[in-house]
């Protein structure tokens, strides 16, 4: 597969396509979509400008967070794997069977050359943190929507994913989107899957 069209597209596309897996994206008003995209992409760009340590599993050993390196079996067709995830208060899983099992693959991916995957996984959960230490703009924005009489309040979790790539984007100086890694991650193991998530990202207009 051939990822370097998925190398072209610009931050706000991959932005749009994670706001658009919101489960809560038809509540929002159209004319408000691309103000909280660019909220959420400076977010996460200056957290990484306050960011100042270098060593993030350094970082992590300081602040008592656990980083879990777990295994599971990997099935093509449980393909909504686990890359990695953080949990309350303080503890990071990154997805090891993934990563083994794209190794090779990963190699020889070009745009990836210099570069450590797990550390790309790593600060996209220590936006995580971040977000919920310092009450960051994407814990605190709220969302007001009406079902039938009842007036509802709830976080829009895609821009915690907006911040969080642009985070690491901006902390680890990256050429592509972090985004891509979820296509790379998933071929070896669920191709059809991959190959279609990688169609999806190309099509947002
Ligand atoms: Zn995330």
């Amino acid at each position: 597969m051939d990822f370097n069209a998925l190398l072209d597209q610009s931050d706000e596309k991959y932005a749009k396509y994670l706001l658009s897996q919101d489960h809560l994206f038809k509540k929002i008003p159209d004319d408000q979509r691309s103000e909280l995209i660019h909220q959420a992409i400076e977010c996460g760009k200056n957290a990484a400008r306050n960011f100042s340590a270098t060593d993030l599993w350094e970082y992590c050993r300081q602040e008592a967070i656990e980083i879990d390196y777990f295994m599971e079996e990997l099935k093509a067709e449980n393909f909504r794997f686990v890359l990695a995830e953080f949990r309350l208060p303080n503890r990071i899983r990154i997805n090891q069977s993934l990563l083994d099992e794209a190794d090779e693959f990963l190699k020889e991916q070009e745009f990836l050359k210099d570069q450590r995957v797990d550390e790309i996984l790593l600060a996209h959960e220590l936006y995580h943190y971040l977000e919920n230490q310092q009450k960051l703009f994407t814990i605190q924005k709220q969302m007001t929507y009406q079902i039938g009489p009842f007036k509802k309040q709830a976080r829009l979790h895609s821009l915690s994913e907006i911040a969080a790539t642009s985070f690491v984007q901006e902390l680890l100086e990256l050429r592509f989107s972090p985004i891509l890694l979820n296509v790379v991650l998933l071929f070896p193991v669920a191709p059809d899957y991959s190959r279609e998530l990688a169609k999806q990202l190309l099509v947002i207009d």
